[in-house]
């Protein structure tokens, strides 16, 4: 029985189903804020494109796709019933379970009462005088609310690379992203894939077990460590039930909101012997340990980042046996932990399997084209059955860049944002008032459900206090954002990820306009951002203007 007050029908203006909330996207920050927003006794519309929900976990259907986070700490942790109610099955959890999660979580709050699928947000418009936001579906259909609430996701855009003859390819082409609900099938295939990211990490030993041959097309290798899954027995899915309060109460006291610690000691204060079989133990274990449990400086000083990456690096030239192989898996132009570190089964023992070559597109032999039969580089063209592109997204904006998003004075949200995103805390954006963001640009993230949590809390909490004062719009004020986008600068400009591409920092070379670093998320400590939110709670949102 769900244990949600139920929310009252929209009320119908001008014939428009007018609702006090709309809520775009149905993934995991979206099912969480329609479930408070509901306690608050609000008429709230959740409007998704894909046919059911679970966001990521519903798009990522890719072999080998799984959390790379510990399962037991990246559920919802709102809900004592469900926790104790849902068996996490391994330690980091394939997509087909996530999903049924996710699935188990609107059954148990009965949420798709209040969804829409299939339903595509082309706009969303506000009218200043009315007070209202007005969105647009794809099918032309309109709905108006009060509040909009954007829960679209950072990692949601997927882009395909923008190499010519993309679309000439006569066999199936799949972006992860939007990965096919029926199992493609492998079996005696000739397969490409183009891209070394975590996705590809994590499919590449998946399909190369199953097909008759795998080219993996990479343009910039990826550091990349050991996952060390295992499956969940029932008796120790009794204890972490047990200690639930005391595993999320330590995650929040993370700097990232993960079950890691970094260690306290810099990485060149301590003897070589004893730093290396500190990352022996930290390459032994599973999860992120080698990256967030590492010495405090590996993602900061470049002399501690270059002896970890050469660290890592034996290992590859360890676990690949052959060298020239090994040698075009071992990124140069970046050290390890300076962009998000995928966690990896078997990834580079896939290279010792016959059926799979790795082709160095960036110093040996650039692609040329797509063609009907497959990839063109410089010195020959391949044949494949399916080509697959695992290029990445255009990340935390572009879910915000596909929807023409209008506020004051009918100011476009991407031209506002063309050379930075300018927002408070991450969750109101100036000049577009009455929209909170869940994950938008500029927040704290690490540990995403829980990012998402806490946001959402936040968020509603705000709307509980305009209950409370009868207020009707809530807006940033301008000298917060400007405060709040120097901090989350300045937070950025030690960090060695802040000098490399990647979608963190708003490169993708495949979207026009992406060629330029931004900084998209607030990269300062989490439990620091926790203090700020609470504080700014605690004494009655003064940061922001009511009315
Ligand atoms: P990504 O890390 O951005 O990787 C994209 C790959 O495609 C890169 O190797 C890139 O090469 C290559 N590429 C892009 N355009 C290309 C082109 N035109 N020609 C040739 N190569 C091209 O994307 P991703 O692998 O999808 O991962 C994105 C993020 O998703 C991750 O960082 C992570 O946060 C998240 N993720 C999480 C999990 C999980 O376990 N929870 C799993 C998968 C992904 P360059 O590096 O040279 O640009």
């Amino acid at each position: 029985m769900p244990d949600t007050m139920v929310a009252e029908k929209p009320v119908l203006r001008d014939g428009v189903a007018t609702y006090d909330a709309i809520v775009i996207g149905a993934g995991i920050s979206g099912m969480f804020m329609l479930y408070r927003l509901r306690e608050l006794g609000m008429t709230a519309r959740v409007f998704e494109m894909g046919t059911d929900v679970g966001g990521t976990w519903y798009w990522n259907r890719y072999p080998g796709a799984r959390f790379d986070s510990e399962s037991w700490t990246y559920g919802y942790s709102f809900s004592k019933e469900l926790m104790q109610e849902w068996d996490w099955k391994e330690h980091f959890s394939p997509q087909p379970d996530t999903l049924e999660y996710l699935n188990y979580v609107a059954d148990k709050f009965d949420l798709r009462r209040d969804m829409q699928f299939n339903s595509t947000v082309n706009a969303a418009h506000w009218d200043d005088e009315a007070g209202t936001w007005t969105v647009t579906l794809a099918s032309g259909q309109q709905a108006k609310s009060r509040f909009l609430m954007t829960a679209v996701g950072i990692l949601s855009a997927h882009t395909l690379p923008s190499i010519p003859g993309r679309d000439s390819f006569k066999g199936p082409a799949y972006h992860p992203a939007r990965w096919p609900k029926q199992k493609v099938d492998f079996t005696g295939k000739r397969v490409g894939i183009i891209g070394t990211g975590a996705t590809a990490i994590q499919a590449i030993p998946e399909i190369a077990k199953e097909c008759a041959q795998l080219t993996v097309f990479q343009r910039r290798p990826n550091w990349a460590a050991p996952l060390h899954n295992a499956k969940i027995s029932k008796e120790e899915m009794e204890q972490i039930k047990a200690r639930y309060d005391e595993i999320y109460a330590y995650c929040a006291s993370t700097p990232m909101w993960f079950i890691h610690q970094p260690d306290p000691r810099k990485t060149l204060e301590v003897p070589q012997a004893e730093r290396e079989a500190f990352w022996e133990k930290l390459y032994a274990e599973p999860g992120f340990g080698i990256w967030l449990g590492n010495f405090r400086d590996i993602g900061t000083n470049e002399e501690a980042a270059n002896a970890l990456s050469e660290f890592i690096a034996k290992k590859i030239r360890q676990r690949v046996k052959d060298p020239k192989v090994a040698e075009k898996l071992i990124p140069k132009d970046h050290p390890f932990a300076s962009r998000r570190v995928p966690l990896e089964s078997g990834y580079f023992e896939a290279y010792n399997r016959d059926n799979v070559t790795l082709v160095d597109t960036l110093k040996d032999e650039p692609i040329e084209c797509i063609t009907p039969n497959g990839v063109k580089t410089t010195k020959q063209e391949y044949e494949f059955d399916i080509l697959i592109y695992a290029t990445g997204f255009d990340g935390v904006t572009g879910a915000f860049d596909r929807i023409d998003i209008r506020g004051k004075n009918g100011l476009r949200l991407k031209d506002a944002w063309a050379e930075s995103p300018r927002t408070y805390l991450g969750m109101l954006a100036e000049d577009f008032p009455n929209m909170l963001m869940v994950l938008g640009p500029h927040t704290a993230r690490g540990n995403i459900p829980q990012a998402i949590e806490h946001s959402v809390q936040f968020q509603t909490g705000i709307l509980r206090f305009m209950q409370e004062h009868n207020y009707t719009r809530v807006e940033t004020r301008p000298e917060l954002v400007d405060e709040w986008t120097r901090t989350v600068i300045e937070a950025g400009e030690k960090l060695l990820s802040s000098k490399v591409d990647s979608w963190q920092t708003g490169v993708n070379r495949n979207v026009e306009g992406r060629q330029v670093r931004r900084v998209l998320g607030y990269n300062g400590n989490g439990v620091q951002f926790r203090k700020k939110t609470d504080e700014v709670a605690k004494g009655g949102y003064k940061e922001f203007a009511f009315r």
